[in-house]
């Protein structure tokens, strides 16, 4: 994939890491470090939280950043004739005045946007999962899953040239030692708990099944090989049309190798951080994958093997209200129903079943699924 990513001229991608070979150097350089010394090179609980505060992110904080962002009440020197200060002014005066576009900046604004550190807690002080000790040597690497991107619908595709969103969905800190297998297990999509089927003759019938629980197979694709999931018998190898494209060299592009996921573990790989590397579930659900640092592990962290991979981030999640009380969360999706504005539209199940039914028969033509709001999700 070289080719086309080109690696070398992009400055946030770092060089090929074998992470067996960084994890063992670096066991070596700490290990001669404390034989020279005769002192072992743990700094003191007071040693580490001084250096947190001098070098941790808290250092970076000034004080009324947080305030100048969203706050409607800030005010300019009058007297300095700066454009930006007059475009600053502008734009306070518009929050002001408009609600909805003060509520737009505060959704947008970083702060808003803070990693949801209570979900990390909410994951420890749930039932225990018990205690394993995180064997040492070992490294930590910090994992961004994107949200897949949006593809435009056929006769909207030449309308207008869109650039790709890309946007961290979550974010986890995995050990050397884990298998993919076990990242890919946390990893949530709205694609895997979907609920499969037309449910518009049947509405009050309750879903017992996901799209996960029907198909299985996903891979990662990282540095030229696909990693595939094969633990279940109905899983398909989704990585030998693509290696079998791949094959003509016309393209450019591989060759390709396979290996298994579940006999692989994150110390195995060669990376580079901040390359994009792929997952891919659900047919064709794909989501980039970067691996944006990489740590020698420390006692400092989560010592408890069980709790990894571990959450570090999560991006808000924005719900789908429904489209005629504008209150609840939608519930239900239809398609082609000629009685409604627009295709598709959302319903909370109250308002579904009363626009859709009279005494439990359908009205008109149309198809309805369940729809499982991104909110719902972590
Ligand atoms: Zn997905
Ligand atoms: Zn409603």
């Amino acid at each position: 994939m070289e080719n086309v990513h080109k690696s070398k001229i992009r400055p946030w991608i770092a060089p090929k890491v074998n992470l067996k070979e960084f994890r063992d150097e670096w066991h070596e350089t700490l290990s001669t470090f404390q034989d020279d010394t005769k002192q072992t090179f743990q700094m003191t609980d007071e040693e580490y939280a001084k250096l947190e505060e001098e070098c941790g992110l808290s250092a970076m904080y000034c004080p009324n950043q947080e305030y100048m962002e969203i706050s409607k009440e800030f005010n300019l020197f009058e007297d300095v004739g700066l454009e930006t200060l007059r475009l600053q002014r502008n734009d306070l005066e518009k929050r002001q005045n408009d609600d909805q576009y003060e509520a737009l900046v505060s959704y947008q604004s970083k702060f808003y946007c803070y990693p949801h550190h209570e979900i990390i807690n909410r994951e420890q002080s749930d039932e225990s999962p018990g205690f394993e000790e995180v064997q040492e040597p070992e490294i930590l690497l910090t994992v961004q899953i994107f949200r897949p991107e949006k593809r435009q619908i056929a006769h909207n595709r030449n309308s207008q040239t869109k650039l790709p969103n890309f946007t961290v969905d979550q974010e986890f800190m995995v050990l050397g030692c884990q298998y993919l297998t076990e990242l890919r297990d946390k990893i949530e999509c709205i694609s895997d708990i979907a609920i499969p089927g037309e449910f518009s003759e049947c509405p009050e019938i309750e879903p017992d099944t996901t799209c996960k629980d029907l198909y299985k197979s996903n891979f990662l694709f990282i540095d030229d090989v696909f990693y595939n999931d094969m633990r279940y018998p109905d899983c398909k190898d989704y990585s030998k049309i693509i290696i079998d494209w791949a094959n003509d060299k016309n393209r450019g592009i591989g060759p390709f190798k396979k290996t298994l996921m579940e006999k692989t573990k994150f110390i195995d790989l060669s990376i580079q951080l901040g390359y994009p590397y792929v997952y891919v579930h659900q047919g064709n659900c794909e989501h980039m994958i970067v691996f944006s640092d990489l740590q020698f592990y420390t006692r400092h962290y989560c010592n408890n093997k069980l709790l990894y991979p571990m959450h570090c981030s999560l991006k808000n999640k924005k719900r789908i209200l429904c489209m005629i009380c504008n209150l609840h969360t939608a519930m239900w999706v239809v398609f082609d129903n000629k009685r409604l504005p627009e295709n598709p539209f959302y319903f909370c199940k109250k308002c579904y079943f009363s626009f859709n039914y009279v005494n439990n028969k359908k009205i008109g033509e149309f198809s309805a699924y369940h729809h499982i709001d991104r909110s719902k999700i972590l």
